[in-house]
């Protein structure tokens, strides 16, 4: 916290910017988006990583790749690396391969708010921030006994669903609990899931304006948010269960439902729903304004739309996901703002635009 990044800028040459990334997540996006608006690229790789699969995609292939033996190892190597003018972009791997304490106190300039790890891990601190927000997220079950509908346990620091199991009763919960594990309980919410991929700038000022305030209700600055594209995850073993018959079925048979994420599926909704998307964005990023200094550049609002067409907001990811992966070449969302328009050609517009403008401090941190 508190890393001097705006010394750090001041040896920068705002015409030679590196874009770097760990490989792996949404790397070759970012890659080519970076590319295509002309920047130098770096990719991170620690252990015995393939990175083969590079040369297969020429038009995201980093120009150089930095080998490490633990991912550790970049916090020493943080001056040099500032030397070729390196900005970090973070996304869900890079946040895991360094753990959040390395992550956060990294000698390099981050793309986005560094802080807002600590709101967004923390599965309290995030349900603070977004029923602040007014956003609706599914009820939490406090104590295992009340469990008298469908409920999804999920364990602390679990990764992509690994391990959550569903539970309909306290018998139920009983049966399947790891003795032990910290976990949450929350109603199951049933209805389809959309994964919603927001992009926030507090340098444009042209598109759908949102006005932040300071905790006084003074308007301090004005932004804008843009929703790039929607997916919807393939979950294993989840989502194909009904090849084998029912959830009770499996159950029956010892076979757990699981949420490992495997890929990720282009979605659009019914249009209607946009305003209630953006209502959603916009007092999100306000919120953060004014718990912690702001959310900006890509975040993902995680969503189930029940059958009443009501949003449900299960978690928030605060970078980008791997769900905009499908779009490298623009979605129907995004071709109505600029062809061919990616997350990741996104997040390398901004900081192009803000070293070209004076103003890489106001969204590297
Ligand atoms: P990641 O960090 O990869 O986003 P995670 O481990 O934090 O995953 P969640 O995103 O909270 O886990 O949940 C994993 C999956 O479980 C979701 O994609 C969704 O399919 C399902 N899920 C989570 N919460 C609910 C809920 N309240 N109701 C219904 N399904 C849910």
């Amino acid at each position: 916290m508190g890393q001097p990044v705006a010394s750090w800028l001041a040896g920068y040459d705002p015409k030679d910017l590196t874009i770097a990334t760990a490989v792996s997540h949404s790397s070759l996006q970012i890659f080519h988006g970076a590319k295509l608006e002309g920047f130098k690229t770096l990719a991170i790789a620690a252990g015995d990583r393939d990175v083969r699969y590079y040369d297969a995609f020429p038009k995201a292939k980093p120009d150089r790749i930095l080998k490490l033996n633990r991912y550790h190892d970049l916090l020493g190597m943080a001056e040099e690396l500032r030397e070729e003018n390196v900005i970090l972009i973070p996304h869900g791997s890079l946040v895991e391969y360094l753990g959040p304490d390395n992550y956060v106190n990294i000698g390099l300039p981050i793309y986005g708010n560094r802080n807002v790890l600590h709101w967004e891990s923390d599965r309290d601190a995030q349900r603070t921030w977004l029923e602040a927000a007014g956003i609706r997220m599914p009820r939490k079950i406090s104590d295992p006994q009340d469990i008298n509908e469908p409920a999804i346990v999920k364990y602390h620091g679990a990764k992509g669903g690994r391990g959550f199991f569903i539970a309909k009763s306290y018998r139920d919960f009983k049966r399947h609990i790891q003795e032990g594990e910290p976990y949450t309980i929350q109603e199951f919410v049933l209805g389809t899931r959309y994964y919603l991929h927001y992009f926030h700038s507090p340098l444009v000022k042209e598109g759908y304006q949102v006005e932040l305030k300071d905790a006084a209700g003074k308007v301090v600055a004005t932004s804008t948010l843009q929703m790039l594209s929607i997916d919807r995850r393939d979950e294993s073993n989840i989502d194909e269960m009904n090849r084998l018959g029912s959830l009770k079925d499996m159950d029956e048979i010892g076979i757990p439902p699981t949420f490992v994420v495997t890929g990720n599926i282009p979605m659009v909704i019914r249009e209607s729903l946009l305003p209630e998307v953006f209502r959603m964005g916009e007092q999100v990023v306000k919120e953060a304004h004014k718990l912690f200094g702001g959310l900006w550049g890509p975040f993902c609002l995680e969503t189930v739309v029940t059958d009443k067409l009501e949003f449900r907001v299960f978690e928030i990811s605060a970078r980008i996901v791997a769900g905009t992966n499908p779009f490298v070449g623009g979605s129907p969302y995004s071709e109505m703002i600029a062809p061919g328009l990616s997350t990741g050609r996104r997040i390398a517009q901004e900081i192009k635009l803000a070293a070209q403008t004076g103003q890489l401090a106001k969204i590297l941190t």
